[in-house]
Protein backbone atom coordinates (compact mmCIF):
# COMPACT_ATOMS: atom_id res chain seq x y z
CA UNK A 1 0.00 0.00 0.00
CA UNK A 2 1.33 3.40 -0.65
CA UNK A 3 0.94 6.81 1.05
CA UNK A 4 -2.10 9.30 0.43
CA UNK A 5 -1.80 12.66 1.29
CA UNK A 6 -5.00 14.43 1.47
CA UNK A 7 -3.79 17.60 -0.96
CA UNK A 8 -5.00 21.26 0.05
CA UNK A 9 -5.42 22.07 -4.18
CA UNK A 10 -7.35 19.44 -5.28
CA UNK A 11 -9.02 18.88 -2.21
CA UNK A 12 -8.44 15.54 -2.21
CA UNK A 13 -6.62 12.52 -1.23
CA UNK A 14 -3.89 11.44 -3.55
CA UNK A 15 -1.05 8.63 -4.25
CA UNK A 16 2.07 10.36 -3.14
CA UNK A 17 3.92 10.25 -6.43
CA UNK A 18 7.25 12.22 -6.35
CA UNK A 19 8.56 14.13 -9.30
CA UNK A 20 11.80 12.07 -9.00
CA UNK A 21 11.78 8.86 -6.56
CA UNK A 22 13.71 8.25 -4.52
CA UNK A 23 14.27 12.15 -4.02
CA UNK A 24 11.31 14.22 -2.50
CA UNK A 25 11.87 17.88 -1.82
CA UNK A 26 9.84 19.25 1.41
CA UNK A 27 9.52 22.94 1.99
CA UNK A 28 7.57 23.80 5.00
CA UNK A 29 6.94 27.64 6.34
CA UNK A 30 8.93 28.77 9.25
CA UNK A 31 8.89 30.74 12.20
CA UNK A 32 8.98 34.65 12.10
CA UNK A 33 12.07 35.13 14.69
CA UNK A 34 10.46 38.19 16.07
CA UNK A 35 9.09 36.75 19.58
CA UNK A 36 8.92 33.59 20.83
CA UNK A 37 7.21 30.39 19.57
CA UNK A 38 3.81 29.67 21.00
CA UNK A 39 1.93 26.28 21.18
CA UNK A 40 0.08 27.04 18.33
CA UNK A 41 3.12 26.98 16.38
CA UNK A 42 3.86 23.37 17.88
CA UNK A 43 1.68 21.37 15.88
CA UNK A 44 2.78 22.32 12.64
CA UNK A 45 6.44 21.95 13.23
CA UNK A 46 5.66 18.29 15.17
CA UNK A 47 3.47 17.64 11.95
CA UNK A 48 6.20 18.41 9.61
CA UNK A 49 8.64 16.52 11.52
CA UNK A 50 6.46 13.31 11.78
CA UNK A 51 5.56 13.24 7.86
CA UNK A 52 9.94 13.77 7.27
CA UNK A 53 10.57 11.05 9.36
CA UNK A 54 8.23 8.70 7.84
CA UNK A 55 8.61 9.51 4.03
CA UNK A 56 12.43 8.79 5.28
CA UNK A 57 10.95 5.61 6.59
CA UNK A 58 9.95 4.73 3.77
CA UNK A 59 12.73 5.19 2.10
CA UNK A 60 13.00 8.24 0.79
CA UNK A 61 15.91 10.54 0.22
CA UNK A 62 14.17 13.70 1.37
CA UNK A 63 15.58 17.07 1.55
CA UNK A 64 13.69 19.62 4.21
CA UNK A 65 13.68 22.93 3.61
CA UNK A 66 12.25 25.51 6.14
CA UNK A 67 12.72 29.46 6.68
CA UNK A 68 13.36 31.61 9.09
CA UNK A 69 11.54 34.80 8.40
CA UNK A 70 14.12 37.92 10.07
CA UNK A 71 12.84 39.94 8.14
CA UNK A 72 9.74 41.36 5.79
CA UNK A 73 6.84 40.37 7.79
CA UNK A 74 4.67 43.03 8.60
CA UNK A 75 2.91 43.70 11.59
CA UNK A 76 -0.09 44.30 9.09
CA UNK A 77 0.13 43.26 6.11
CA UNK A 78 -0.11 45.68 3.38
CA UNK A 79 0.14 48.79 5.97
CA UNK A 80 3.26 51.33 6.08
CA UNK A 81 4.33 50.27 9.39
CA UNK A 82 7.93 49.16 10.16
CA UNK A 83 7.95 44.99 9.83
CA UNK A 84 8.03 42.69 12.84
CA UNK A 85 11.55 42.67 13.45
CA UNK A 86 12.24 45.89 13.20
CA UNK A 87 9.13 47.09 15.44
CA UNK A 88 10.03 44.52 18.31
CA UNK A 89 13.83 45.60 17.93
CA UNK A 90 13.34 49.03 19.04
CA UNK A 91 11.04 47.75 21.75
CA UNK A 92 13.64 45.52 23.01
CA UNK A 93 16.25 47.95 22.42
CA UNK A 94 18.42 45.14 20.13
CA UNK A 95 19.84 45.50 17.14
CA UNK A 96 17.68 43.76 14.83
CA UNK A 97 19.98 40.98 13.72
CA UNK A 98 20.65 40.37 17.82
CA UNK A 99 16.88 40.09 18.43
CA UNK A 100 16.82 37.41 15.14
CA UNK A 101 19.55 35.51 17.08
CA UNK A 102 18.00 35.60 20.34
CA UNK A 103 14.26 34.26 18.91
CA UNK A 104 16.34 31.80 16.62
CA UNK A 105 18.21 30.23 19.55
CA UNK A 106 15.43 30.34 21.48
CA UNK A 107 13.32 28.50 18.63
CA UNK A 108 15.91 25.94 18.32
CA UNK A 109 15.61 25.41 21.94
CA UNK A 110 12.58 24.55 21.36
CA UNK A 111 12.58 22.37 18.58
CA UNK A 112 15.10 20.20 20.07
CA UNK A 113 12.79 19.78 23.55
CA UNK A 114 10.02 18.45 21.14
CA UNK A 115 12.85 15.97 19.62
CA UNK A 116 12.13 17.17 16.18
CA UNK A 117 14.75 16.82 13.41
CA UNK A 118 16.71 19.50 11.94
CA UNK A 119 15.90 20.57 8.35
CA UNK A 120 18.38 19.75 5.74
CA UNK A 121 18.42 23.75 4.64
CA UNK A 122 17.25 26.61 7.09
CA UNK A 123 17.50 29.32 5.26
CA UNK A 124 16.79 32.71 6.20
CA UNK A 125 15.00 36.11 4.74
CA UNK A 126 18.29 38.42 5.15
CA UNK A 127 20.31 36.08 3.56
CA UNK A 128 18.61 35.61 0.11
CA UNK A 129 17.94 39.50 -0.55
CA UNK A 130 19.48 38.84 -3.67
CA UNK A 131 17.34 36.07 -4.64
CA UNK A 132 14.06 37.73 -3.74
CA UNK A 133 15.13 40.95 -5.74
CA UNK A 134 16.56 38.68 -8.73
CA UNK A 135 12.92 37.11 -8.35
CA UNK A 136 10.75 40.54 -8.23
CA UNK A 137 12.50 41.84 -11.42
CA UNK A 138 11.68 38.67 -13.14
CA UNK A 139 7.72 39.49 -12.03
CA UNK A 140 7.85 43.30 -13.46
CA UNK A 141 9.51 42.52 -16.82
CA UNK A 142 6.71 39.98 -17.05
CA UNK A 143 4.52 42.50 -16.40
CA UNK A 144 2.64 41.30 -13.63
CA UNK A 145 4.23 43.56 -10.59
CA UNK A 146 4.79 47.90 -11.01
CA UNK A 147 6.99 50.20 -9.00
CA UNK A 148 5.13 53.02 -7.17
CA UNK A 149 7.14 55.20 -5.12
CA UNK A 150 10.24 53.05 -4.26
CA UNK A 151 8.10 49.86 -3.90
CA UNK A 152 7.17 46.94 -5.39
CA UNK A 153 3.43 45.43 -5.79
CA UNK A 154 2.11 42.40 -7.00
CA UNK A 155 -0.65 42.81 -9.60
CA UNK A 156 -3.27 40.98 -8.18
CA UNK A 157 -5.85 41.74 -10.93
CA UNK A 158 -3.59 41.15 -13.93
CA UNK A 159 -2.75 37.36 -12.92
CA UNK A 160 -6.06 36.34 -11.72
CA UNK A 161 -7.62 37.68 -15.80
CA UNK A 162 -4.73 35.71 -17.26
CA UNK A 163 -4.14 32.79 -15.12
CA UNK A 164 -8.10 32.29 -14.83
CA UNK A 165 -7.83 31.10 -18.36
CA UNK A 166 -5.26 28.70 -17.66
CA UNK A 167 -7.53 27.06 -15.12
CA UNK A 168 -5.25 28.99 -12.24
CA UNK A 169 -6.70 32.05 -10.52
CA UNK A 170 -5.78 33.65 -7.96
CA UNK A 171 -7.45 31.58 -4.49
CA UNK A 172 -6.52 28.43 -6.31
CA UNK A 173 -5.71 26.93 -2.90
CA UNK A 174 -7.86 28.71 -0.57
CA UNK A 175 -11.10 28.47 -2.62
CA UNK A 176 -11.54 32.07 -2.22
CA UNK A 177 -12.13 34.54 -5.42
CA UNK A 178 -11.13 37.48 -5.82
CA UNK A 179 -14.43 39.42 -5.45
CA UNK A 180 -14.49 38.19 -1.74
CA UNK A 181 -11.20 39.04 -1.29
CA UNK A 182 -11.52 42.59 -2.08
CA UNK A 183 -14.52 43.12 -0.14
CA UNK A 184 -13.31 41.65 2.98
CA UNK A 185 -9.85 43.72 2.99
CA UNK A 186 -9.60 46.40 5.11
CA UNK A 187 -9.69 49.47 4.47
CA UNK A 188 -5.00 49.92 4.77
CA UNK A 189 -2.47 52.97 4.66
CA UNK A 190 -0.95 53.22 1.91
CA UNK A 191 -3.83 52.34 -0.50
CA UNK A 192 -2.82 54.81 -3.27
CA UNK A 193 0.44 53.22 -3.88
CA UNK A 194 -1.75 49.90 -4.95
CA UNK A 195 -3.77 49.55 -8.16
CA UNK A 196 -5.53 48.04 -6.29
CA UNK A 197 -6.70 46.48 -2.55
CA UNK A 198 -5.65 42.92 -3.25
CA UNK A 199 -2.63 43.94 -5.10
CA UNK A 200 0.67 42.92 -2.10
CA UNK A 201 4.27 44.28 -1.45
CA UNK A 202 7.12 42.45 -3.04
CA UNK A 203 9.48 45.47 -2.10
CA UNK A 204 9.21 48.73 0.25
CA UNK A 205 10.59 51.45 0.06
CA UNK A 206 12.38 51.85 3.31
CA UNK A 207 11.40 55.44 5.41
CA UNK A 208 14.68 57.26 6.51
CA UNK A 209 13.94 55.80 10.02
CA UNK A 210 13.68 52.23 9.65
CA UNK A 211 16.41 50.46 10.33
CA UNK A 212 16.65 47.15 8.35
CA UNK A 213 17.12 48.38 4.45
CA UNK A 214 18.63 46.63 1.67
CA UNK A 215 19.86 48.53 -1.97
CA UNK A 216 17.96 47.46 -4.61
CA UNK A 217 16.89 48.91 -8.11
CA UNK A 218 13.72 50.59 -7.03
CA UNK A 219 16.08 52.19 -3.99
CA UNK A 220 16.75 51.21 -0.50
CA UNK A 221 14.44 49.19 0.79
CA UNK A 222 13.22 45.45 1.91
CA UNK A 223 11.40 42.42 0.95
CA UNK A 224 7.46 41.73 1.27
CA UNK A 225 6.76 38.83 3.32
CA UNK A 226 5.88 36.19 0.48
CA UNK A 227 8.53 36.67 -1.86
CA UNK A 228 11.36 34.80 0.62
CA UNK A 229 9.53 31.70 0.19
CA UNK A 230 9.27 31.63 -3.35
CA UNK A 231 12.66 32.87 -3.84
CA UNK A 232 14.18 29.92 -1.15
CA UNK A 233 12.23 27.13 -2.34
CA UNK A 234 13.30 27.57 -5.64
CA UNK A 235 16.93 27.87 -5.27
CA UNK A 236 16.87 25.15 -2.94
CA UNK A 237 14.26 22.44 -4.43
CA UNK A 238 13.91 23.68 -7.82
CA UNK A 239 10.65 25.37 -9.51
CA UNK A 240 8.73 22.25 -9.05
CA UNK A 241 8.74 20.33 -5.86
CA UNK A 242 6.61 18.11 -4.53
CA UNK A 243 5.65 18.80 -0.87
CA UNK A 244 4.50 22.62 0.83
CA UNK A 245 3.25 22.73 4.15
CA UNK A 246 2.55 25.04 6.54
CA UNK A 247 -0.46 25.50 9.31
CA UNK A 248 -4.25 26.18 7.72
CA UNK A 249 -3.84 30.03 8.98
CA UNK A 250 -1.55 30.44 5.88
CA UNK A 251 -3.54 28.91 2.94
CA UNK A 252 -4.50 32.57 2.21
CA UNK A 253 -2.35 35.14 1.74
CA UNK A 254 1.00 33.81 2.16
CA UNK A 255 0.50 30.55 0.15
CA UNK A 256 -1.76 32.14 -2.63
CA UNK A 257 1.08 34.58 -2.83
CA UNK A 258 3.85 32.29 -3.27
CA UNK A 259 2.07 30.31 -5.83
CA UNK A 260 1.23 33.66 -7.79
CA UNK A 261 4.81 34.77 -8.08
CA UNK A 262 6.64 31.37 -8.21
CA UNK A 263 3.94 31.06 -11.30
CA UNK A 264 5.03 33.94 -13.08
CA UNK A 265 8.29 33.61 -12.41
CA UNK A 266 8.88 29.76 -12.98
CA UNK A 267 6.02 29.03 -15.42
CA UNK A 268 4.13 26.25 -13.19
CA UNK A 269 2.78 25.60 -9.87
CA UNK A 270 5.65 25.32 -7.47
CA UNK A 271 4.57 22.38 -5.81
CA UNK A 272 2.83 19.02 -6.31
CA UNK A 273 1.33 18.61 -2.63
CA UNK A 274 0.14 21.39 -0.51
CA UNK A 275 -0.58 20.08 3.16
CA UNK A 276 -1.90 22.32 5.75
CA UNK A 277 -1.98 21.32 9.69
CA UNK A 278 -5.70 22.45 11.30
CA UNK A 279 -5.68 24.96 14.29
CA UNK A 280 -5.32 24.15 18.25
CA UNK A 281 -7.57 25.95 20.25
CA UNK A 282 -7.44 26.65 23.50
CA UNK A 283 -10.29 25.45 26.59
CA UNK A 284 -12.35 25.79 23.01
CA UNK A 285 -11.54 29.23 21.90
CA UNK A 286 -9.26 30.09 19.37
CA UNK A 287 -5.63 31.64 20.32
CA UNK A 288 -5.08 35.23 20.87
CA UNK A 289 -3.69 38.44 22.70
CA UNK A 290 -7.06 39.47 22.87
CA UNK A 291 -7.85 35.96 25.10
CA UNK A 292 -4.88 36.27 27.18
CA UNK A 293 -4.31 32.42 25.82
CA UNK A 294 -1.25 32.34 24.28
CA UNK A 295 0.84 30.05 25.56
CA UNK A 296 4.53 30.23 24.73
CA UNK A 297 6.58 27.29 24.64
CA UNK A 298 8.89 27.81 27.76
CA UNK A 299 5.95 29.18 29.72
CA UNK A 300 4.27 25.68 28.77
CA UNK A 301 7.34 23.72 29.26
CA UNK A 302 7.95 25.60 32.68
CA UNK A 303 4.53 25.38 33.58
CA UNK A 304 4.48 29.46 34.32
CA UNK A 305 1.36 30.76 32.23
CA UNK A 306 -1.98 31.24 34.34
CA UNK A 307 -4.04 28.79 32.32
CA UNK A 308 -1.78 25.95 33.17
CA UNK A 309 -2.18 23.60 36.18
CA UNK A 310 1.03 22.13 35.85
CA UNK A 311 4.34 21.96 33.39
CA UNK A 312 4.02 19.81 30.78
CA UNK A 313 7.14 17.85 29.67
CA UNK A 314 7.78 18.44 25.54
CA UNK A 315 6.89 14.52 24.88
CA UNK A 316 3.92 14.74 26.45
CA UNK A 317 2.74 17.75 24.42
CA UNK A 318 3.99 16.07 20.92
CA UNK A 319 2.09 13.42 21.77
CA UNK A 320 -1.50 15.29 22.64
CA UNK A 321 -0.65 16.90 18.94
CA UNK A 322 0.01 13.41 17.60
CA UNK A 323 -2.65 11.84 19.22
CA UNK A 324 -5.19 13.74 16.94
CA UNK A 325 -4.91 13.61 12.82
CA UNK A 326 -3.34 16.77 11.55
CA UNK A 327 -6.07 17.99 9.92
CA UNK A 328 -8.45 17.69 12.34
CA UNK A 329 -9.24 20.17 15.38
CA UNK A 330 -7.25 19.93 18.53
CA UNK A 331 -8.54 21.70 21.86
CA UNK A 332 -6.27 22.35 24.57
CA UNK A 333 -7.28 21.94 27.92
CA UNK A 334 -5.01 20.95 31.43
CA UNK A 335 -7.80 17.40 31.66
CA UNK A 336 -6.25 16.92 27.97
CA UNK A 337 -2.86 17.27 28.51
CA UNK A 338 -3.16 15.54 31.87
CA UNK A 339 -4.47 12.58 30.27
CA UNK A 340 -1.81 12.59 27.61
CA UNK A 341 0.52 12.15 30.14
CA UNK A 342 -0.49 9.24 31.94
CA UNK A 343 -1.42 7.81 28.06
CA UNK A 344 2.25 8.26 27.48
CA UNK A 345 3.47 7.09 30.74
CA UNK A 346 1.32 3.57 30.18
CA UNK A 347 2.83 3.20 26.43
CA UNK A 348 6.19 3.91 27.02
CA UNK A 349 5.78 1.71 30.06
CA UNK A 350 4.50 -1.25 28.50
CA UNK A 351 6.80 -0.53 25.14
CA UNK A 352 9.87 -1.01 27.37
CA UNK A 353 8.60 -3.90 29.23
CA UNK A 354 8.57 -5.63 25.83
CA UNK A 355 11.58 -4.79 24.68
CA UNK A 356 13.27 -6.02 28.06
CA UNK A 357 11.01 -9.32 27.23
CA UNK A 358 13.55 -12.40 26.03
CA UNK A 359 12.26 -15.29 24.55
CA UNK A 360 13.79 -18.68 25.30
CA UNK A 361 12.70 -20.35 22.44
CA UNK A 362 10.96 -19.99 19.22
CA UNK A 363 7.42 -21.36 19.75
CA UNK A 364 4.26 -20.64 17.82
CA UNK A 365 1.32 -19.11 19.25
CA UNK A 366 -0.85 -20.94 21.80
CA UNK A 367 -3.55 -18.84 21.48
CA UNK A 368 -3.85 -18.27 17.66
CA UNK A 369 -7.04 -15.98 17.69
CA UNK A 370 -4.72 -13.49 19.92
CA UNK A 371 -1.80 -13.69 17.92
CA UNK A 372 -4.21 -12.85 14.78
CA UNK A 373 -5.45 -9.89 16.36
CA UNK A 374 -1.70 -8.78 17.54
CA UNK A 375 -0.46 -9.13 13.92
CA UNK A 376 -3.36 -7.50 12.34
CA UNK A 377 -2.95 -3.90 15.21
CA UNK A 378 0.53 -4.00 14.30
CA UNK A 379 0.59 -4.17 10.50
CA UNK A 380 -2.60 -1.61 10.33
CA UNK A 381 0.52 1.40 11.64
CA UNK A 382 1.52 1.04 8.25
CA UNK A 383 -2.17 1.49 6.48
CA UNK A 384 -3.06 4.26 8.49
CA UNK A 385 0.20 6.34 7.84
CA UNK A 386 -0.30 5.68 4.76
CA UNK A 387 -3.63 7.32 4.86
CA UNK A 388 -3.12 10.74 5.19
CA UNK A 389 -0.53 10.61 8.19
CA UNK A 390 -3.07 9.22 10.34
CA UNK A 391 -1.59 9.46 13.93
CA UNK A 392 -4.48 9.21 15.87
CA UNK A 393 -5.34 5.39 14.32
CA UNK A 394 -2.20 4.13 15.23
CA UNK A 395 -2.04 5.46 18.45
CA UNK A 396 -5.50 3.73 18.87
CA UNK A 397 -4.06 0.47 18.20
CA UNK A 398 -0.88 1.04 20.53
CA UNK A 399 -3.44 1.09 23.06
CA UNK A 400 -5.00 -2.13 22.23
CA UNK A 401 -1.84 -3.67 22.69
CA UNK A 402 -1.04 -2.25 25.64
CA UNK A 403 -3.26 -4.70 28.00
CA UNK A 404 -2.11 -7.68 25.83
CA UNK A 405 1.66 -6.63 26.69
CA UNK A 406 0.66 -5.89 30.16
CA UNK A 407 -0.82 -9.45 30.47
CA UNK A 408 2.03 -10.93 28.90
CA UNK A 409 4.19 -9.05 32.42
CA UNK A 410 1.76 -10.31 34.44
CA UNK A 411 2.04 -13.99 33.36
CA UNK A 412 -1.97 -13.41 33.25
CA UNK A 413 -1.60 -15.17 29.61
CA UNK A 414 1.20 -17.46 29.03
CA UNK A 415 4.48 -16.51 27.59
CA UNK A 416 4.16 -18.39 24.36
CA UNK A 417 0.79 -16.91 23.83
CA UNK A 418 2.23 -15.36 20.97
CA UNK A 419 4.03 -16.29 18.15
CA UNK A 420 7.96 -15.65 18.72
CA UNK A 421 8.11 -14.03 15.19
CA UNK A 422 4.81 -12.24 16.37
CA UNK A 423 6.67 -10.66 19.40
CA UNK A 424 9.94 -10.29 17.28
CA UNK A 425 7.97 -8.02 14.78
CA UNK A 426 5.58 -6.45 16.98
CA UNK A 427 8.52 -5.08 18.94
CA UNK A 428 9.93 -4.02 15.65
CA UNK A 429 7.21 -2.02 15.11
CA UNK A 430 6.91 -0.18 18.02
CA UNK A 431 10.47 1.07 17.68
CA UNK A 432 10.13 2.45 14.08
CA UNK A 433 6.65 4.09 15.19
CA UNK A 434 7.29 5.21 18.56
CA UNK A 435 11.13 6.14 18.79
CA UNK A 436 11.79 6.35 14.84
CA UNK A 437 8.89 8.32 13.36
CA UNK A 438 6.76 9.50 15.90
CA UNK A 439 10.16 11.06 17.83
CA UNK A 440 8.64 9.81 21.08
CA UNK A 441 11.59 9.24 24.15
CA UNK A 442 11.69 7.05 26.41
CA UNK A 443 10.37 7.49 30.25
CA UNK A 444 13.96 7.16 30.74
CA UNK A 445 15.10 10.51 28.81
CA UNK A 446 11.96 12.05 30.43
CA UNK A 447 13.23 10.93 33.86
CA UNK A 448 16.29 12.74 33.07
CA UNK A 449 14.53 15.84 32.30
CA UNK A 450 12.86 15.78 35.20
CA UNK A 451 15.87 15.39 36.97
CA UNK A 452 17.47 18.15 35.27
CA UNK A 453 14.45 20.77 36.01
CA UNK A 454 14.96 19.29 39.27
CA UNK A 455 18.62 20.56 39.68
CA UNK A 456 17.54 24.29 37.73
CA UNK A 457 15.06 24.93 40.15
CA UNK A 458 17.01 24.20 42.92
CA UNK A 459 19.99 26.50 41.29
CA UNK A 460 17.24 29.37 40.68
CA UNK A 461 16.22 29.26 44.51
CA UNK A 462 19.35 29.05 45.86
CA UNK A 463 19.98 32.28 43.56
CA UNK A 464 16.74 33.81 45.09
CA UNK A 465 18.02 33.21 48.59
CA UNK A 466 21.19 34.94 47.48
CA UNK A 467 19.83 37.92 46.28
CA UNK A 468 17.10 38.35 49.40
CA UNK A 469 20.38 38.75 51.51
CA UNK A 470 22.10 40.65 49.04
CA UNK A 471 24.93 38.23 48.69
CA UNK A 472 25.51 39.07 45.01
CA UNK A 473 28.79 37.91 44.47
CA UNK A 474 27.43 33.91 44.79
CA UNK A 475 23.96 35.09 42.55
CA UNK A 476 25.93 36.39 39.85
CA UNK A 477 27.91 33.44 39.85
CA UNK A 478 24.84 30.99 39.94
CA UNK A 479 23.63 32.72 36.72
CA UNK A 480 26.96 33.17 34.98
CA UNK A 481 27.97 29.78 35.25
CA UNK A 482 24.78 28.26 34.01
CA UNK A 483 24.74 31.11 31.02
CA UNK A 484 28.21 29.43 30.75
CA UNK A 485 26.55 26.03 30.21
CA UNK A 486 24.10 27.28 27.82
CA UNK A 487 21.20 27.79 30.03
CA UNK A 488 19.47 31.36 30.25
CA UNK A 489 17.90 32.54 33.48
CA UNK A 490 15.52 35.33 33.09
CA UNK A 491 13.22 37.35 35.58
CA UNK A 492 9.83 37.59 35.14
CA UNK A 493 7.76 40.54 36.17
CA UNK A 494 5.87 38.36 38.50
CA UNK A 495 9.02 37.85 40.09
CA UNK A 496 9.57 34.29 38.89
CA UNK A 497 12.17 33.10 37.05
CA UNK A 498 11.92 31.05 33.87
CA UNK A 499 14.95 29.59 31.81
CA UNK A 500 15.57 28.34 28.66
CA UNK A 501 19.17 26.15 27.71
CA UNK A 502 20.48 26.35 24.23
ZN1 LIG B 1 6.24 30.68 3.60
Amino acid sequence: MSLKVYNSLTRKKELFEPINPPYVGMYVCGPTVSGESHLGHARPFITFDVLYRYLMYLGYKVRYVRNITDAGHFEEEGREAEDKISSKAILEKLEPMELVQKYTNMYHWAMNQFNNLPPSIEPTATGHIVEQIEMIKKIIEDGYAYESNGSVYFDVEKYNTDFSAKGQPYGILSGRILDDQIESTRELDNQDEKRNKSDFALWKNAPPEHIMRWQSPWGEGFPGWHIECSAMSTKYLGKEFDIHGGGMDLQFPHHECEIAQSTVCNHQMPARYWLHNNMITINGKKMGKSYNNVIKLSELFAGTHPILEQAYAPSTVRFFILQSQYRSTLDFSNEALQASEKALRRLMDAYEWLMSFEQTDNHTASDGQLNEKVLKLVTAFDEYMNDDINTAKVIANMFELVPIINSLKDKHISATALDSKTIEFMKKQLTAFIVNIFGLESSKANNNNNKLEGVLQLLINMRKEAKQRKDFVTSDKIRNELTALGIQLKDEKDGGMSYTIQ
